[in-house]
């Protein structure tokens, strides 16, 4: 017999069925046994009546047991019906039972909302937490976000190509995790902040449009809310100015909550602009909550800022870029940049989108001239020698015909939290690591055997 997925079986009144699954819940009345068996699609209540050949498994079973049960879709009496529950109008009769694997009891009950569960225990045993309805719809929603993007960025004449996962450092701002290579002893690759260069690259490739759902590392002193890794829309466009990514990014997220979240409500199309300056002075941030109800997480208030400085300096006293060193200037202050004047009230030609107090990207108009792209790593104080050592590819490439160009990063993990109205990003990533960057599930990260450091050339001398 060919299963039937749960939601199915109200079409399948009076036959006989087949279904796998988990007990979800069971009642052991004695003479009579009670069940709910659930499914990726759903749950249903079975039945396993007194004198039934279930009835010895039936004893058995407990739940969150695997198993498969053979049964008779009958339709409830008028007064046990649910009106508006999935399979409230319908029982199943049970006619065989068979335990496909037993189950211990879980550490924590896993039907109802984790969130009161101590945190590192669900992180522990994150794959049991995921079974939780409330983790089971945020991971399906985020699955509709990601396939909602793609699906659009296809429609829109995107490219999805992947790019290195082990590659040489992208300057963004962040520590880059290092992976040793074994066949050449004493060097490394790094792991991508983002697929920066490797998106302006293929830009000078000629696809014009690029995107990628692309996995992102950083290592940064783990604060709050971050991951070490985490996941954007990378996106890139060819002969665009920031007006036309504004344009397609703003149409893009509009048609999302529409699409998938039609509860929630913009505050306010298009969405509002500020310059950097002015959001500063008006609100202190960068990334200002412009919500009226800031309590209101149905309420989505999208707003641009814009013109970010292009230099910053560091904690002590060095230059550096604000965003990244990729970032074009504001044609308005080419000359002063190209002249090395007064260069930290120079203008990026740049953009982040921020929603409900997040930001949930940043992006620009890129440099494509290879003197410019010079004059902001000698800006910045990096040699000639080190430039060509670091970026030599890239200020090549830009010597072969490349295009203008530009592009944004939404932050996935940020935009599925807000949607869902989750308080923090692990509760819409499947398998995140603690505040700590660890994995309490696997035990990552952790020590490498002797052999392997020899292997990879590497000796340890400081240990924790
Ligand atoms: N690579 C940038 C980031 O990760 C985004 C961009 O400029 O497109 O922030």
């Amino acid at each position: 017999m060919t299963r039937t997925y749960i939601k199915n079986a109200g079409e399948k009144i009076g036959e006989e069925i087949l279904i796998n699954g988990w007990v979800d819940v069971r009642r052991d009345q004695g003479k009579m046994v009670f069940f709910d068996f659930r499914d990726m699609t759903g749950a249903v209540q079975g039945v396993v009546l007194p004198g039934s050949d279930a009835m010895e498994t039936a004893k058995e079973a407990r739940e969150e047991f695997v198993i498969s049960v053979r049964g008779k879709v009958n339709e409830r009496p008028e007064k046990n019906k649910q009106k508006g529950k999935l399979n409230g109008d319908i029982e199943l009769e049970i006619l065989s039972l068979d335990i496909l694997n037993p189950a211990v009891t879980p550490p924590f009950n896993t039907r109802g909302d984790t969130r009161e569960i101590n945190e590192d225990v669900r992180l522990k045993y994150r794959y049991l937490d995921l079974r939780s309805p409330r983790m089971q719809k945020n991971m399906r929603g985020r699955d509709a976000v990601i396939s909602f993007f793609r699906k659009h960025m296809h429609e829109n004449g995107f490219v999805e190509i992947e790019t290195p996962i082990m590659m040489k450092g992208t300057p963004e701002g962040s520590r880059e995790y290092v992976v040793p290579s074994r066949l050449h002893k004493g060097q490394f690759y790094v792991l991508p902040q983002s697929p920066q260069q490797f998106k302006q690259l293929l830009m000078v490739s000629g696809f014009e449009k690029y995107f990628q759902i692309a996995r992102c590392m950083r290592d940064e002193d783990q604060r709050g809310d971050r991951q070490p890794e985490f996941t954007q829309l990378d996106y890139e466009m060819s002969f665009v100015n920031r007006e036309d990514v504004l344009l397609y990014t703003e149409d893009m997220f509009i048609k999302l909550v529409k699409t998938l979240y039609p509860g929630k409500k913009i505050s306010e199309t298009p969405f509002p602009r500020l310059t950097y300056e002015e959001s500063i002075k008006k609100y202190g941030t960068d990334k200002p909550d412009l919500r009226k109800d800031k309590n209101n997480g149905d309420e989505l208030a999208f707003a641009w800022i814009v013109d970010f400085p292009m230099f910053e300096k560091t904690g002590n006293d060095e230059i550096q870029a604000a965003h990244h060193p990729f970032c074009a200037v504001k044609p308005e202050d080419r000359k002063k940049f190209m002249e090395g004047k007064d260069i930290f009230s120079i203008r990026a030609d740049s953009y982040d989108l921020v929603l409900n107090g997040y930001e949930l990207s940043s992006g620009s108009i890129r440099i494509h001239d290879r003197s410019e792209q010079k004059q902001v790593f000698e800006l910045l104080g990096i040699s000639e020698e080190e430039q060509i050592k670091k970026f030599g590819h890239l200020l090549e490439a830009f010597t072969y015909g490349a295009p203008p160009h530009g592009g944004f990063a939404p932050g996935i993990d940020r935009i599925v939290m807000i949607l869902e109205n989750e308080p923090n990003i692990r509760e819409v990533i499947a398998f995140p690591k603690t505040g700590e960057g660890r994995d309490l599930m696997a035990g990552a990260p952790s020590e490498i055997s002797e052999k392997q450091l020899k292997e990879l050339g590497i000796s340890i001398n400081t240990k924790k």
